[in-house]
């Protein structure tokens, strides 16, 4: 099939949705390549929807797109091996639509998602694999797919092909993964009865509840935990840096089997039964791990270009975003009859630099430095935060001035007051 397209968006994931959706409503001609047997079918997400980024895309996408429930409440807890210190916050604000952020199971969302780019135009193929990408004097004019004859031209080639980026890396666009940039994650879906799921976690109709954690699950390794309420399920997963799992030598299964059985944990999930397991790497390079983003014909989106804030765990909001952002410029181009070159497709970085996408990830440049070289955060304070709340809230005759002496002394006992200071400077500066 020696055909020449518009332009071709390789993966059918947010970013490659994104873009195709928004591409093809504009009237161009665009091929979809998914390998999967559907879009969705490789994808793995935890998953928090943000709808903002969506909305700017498919606004009435509350009408049919396959929703779970909305979030009122986040907890944050940091555990160590038997307790948690927690932050809550519900409001009654993010329980009146429209609602901001939403639980969602990526398989049937990107279903979703893909139907509507193809009723918008776009030619959508799966089970096909682009091998290669096409180069004509260092410019990208097409595509190798596995297919017989399998070859594909367009005048403008979007690689959202998800965090191994390997067409990318293949034609030297960008470097390889480095263990020290990219986390794996694993995570479960336990199925319960929908009243259970309501009365564990105290809510009602499709209202959600998402808790984040952090500490002793990790096992010291720069990661966190994550559960997430679904309509008639829970998502449960944890993630850490690959270079850690390699030094820790303990599997990414067994680290979620430990936190399930965690005692704060395991009464949440009590009596659901698993039905899917999957694991998945996420880039968490930050910033300064983000390759070049287009050049002659070609421009990266999503997981690909490494636009993942593992602070806040947004992806797909990315995702998306940088997928409509790469394709505005293309629009534009074409709109001022100007060519697919690498010095035009700069405009693509531009947008990008104005959006929240480079201004968050710019924001957090020096956390994964900060995280990955200082265990202690994940396995000495969580532990001194639990002990001084029991310190303080065991009652036991002594006096409570005695008692906050004795909270100074464990804490100095566990970390200097030098080495407190050094730490929440390094914090601060990470989060300035
Ligand atoms: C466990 C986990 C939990 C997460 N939780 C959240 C969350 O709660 N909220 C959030 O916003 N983000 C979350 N993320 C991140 C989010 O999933 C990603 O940022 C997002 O999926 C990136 O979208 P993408 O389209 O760039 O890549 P992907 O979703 O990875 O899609 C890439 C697509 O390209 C296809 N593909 C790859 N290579 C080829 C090829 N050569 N030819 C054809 N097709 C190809 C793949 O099959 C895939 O469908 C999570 C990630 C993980 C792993």
């Amino acid at each position: 099939m020696a055909t020449k397209f518009d332009v071709i968006v390789v993966g059918g994931g947010p970013s490659g949705n994104a873009a195709a959706y928004t591409l093809a409503k504009a009237g161009m001609q665009v091929l979809q390549l998914e390998r999967g047997e559907t879009p969705g079918s490789k994808n793995v997400q935890g998953a928090i929807l943000y709808s903002d980024a969506l909305e700017r895309i498919i606004p009435d996408f509350r009408d049919d797109a396959p929703l779970e429930r909305h979030i009122i409440e986040q907890r944050m807890w940091v555990l160590d091996d038997e307790s948690f210190v927690g932050s809550h916050y519900r409001s009654d604000r993010f329980n009146r639509p429209p609602y901001n952020r939403y639980t969602i199971i990526r398989a049937q969302f990107d279903k979703w998602f893909s139907e509507r780019v193809q009723r918008a135009g776009a030619l959508l193929i799966c089970e096909t694999t682009v091998q290669d990408l096409l180069l004509d004097n260092g410019r990208v004019i097409g595509v190798q797919t596995d297919r017989t004859g399998g070859t594909v031209y367009a005048d403008v080639v979007i690689l959202a092909d998800g965090v191994n980026s390997a067409l990318a890396r293949k034609a030297g666009f960008r470097p390889e993964l480095k263990p020290a940039e990219v986390a794996l994650a694993v995570k479960e879906i336990h199925f319960l009865p929908q009243e259970t799921v309501e009365s564990r976690f105290n809510v009602s109709g499709d209202a959600g509840v998402v808790i984040e954690m952090m500490g002793k699950i990790t096992r010291g390794m720069a990661g966190t935990g994550f559960l997430y309420t679904n309509k008639e399920s829970i998502t449960v997963g944890v993630g850490c840096l690959l270079s850690d799992f390699k030094k820790q030598k303990i599997s990414p299964y067994d680290l979620l089997d430990q936190m399930k059985s965690h005692p704060a944990i395991s009464p949440l999930l009590a009596g659901g039964e698993m039905k899917e397991y999957c694991a998945h790497l996420i880039p968490e390079g930050g910033y300064k791990a983000i390759p070049q983003l287009s050049g002659d014909g070609w421009m990266v989106v999503g997981d690909a270009a490494m636009l993942v804030n593992s602070v806040h765990r947004e992806g797909s909001n990315l995702a998306m975003t940088s997928g409509r952002l790469a394709a505005e410029t293309v629009i534009e181009l074409a709109q001022e009859g100007k060519p697919y070159s690498a010095e035009n497709l700069l405009r693509y970085r531009s947008k990008l630099d104005e959006s929240f996408v480079m201004k968050d990830l710019k924001k957090y440049r020096n956390m994964p430095e900060v995280l990955h070289g200082n265990p202690h955060f994940f396995t000495d304070y969580p532990e001194m935060l639990s002990d001084a709340a029991h310190t303080l809230l065991h009652v036991d005759g002594s006096d409570k001035k005695s008692k906050e002496r004795q909270v100074r002394k464990e804490l100095r006992s566990r970390r200097s007051i030098l080495g407190m200071m050094g730490d929440a400077y390094k914090i601060w500066r990470a989060f300035e």
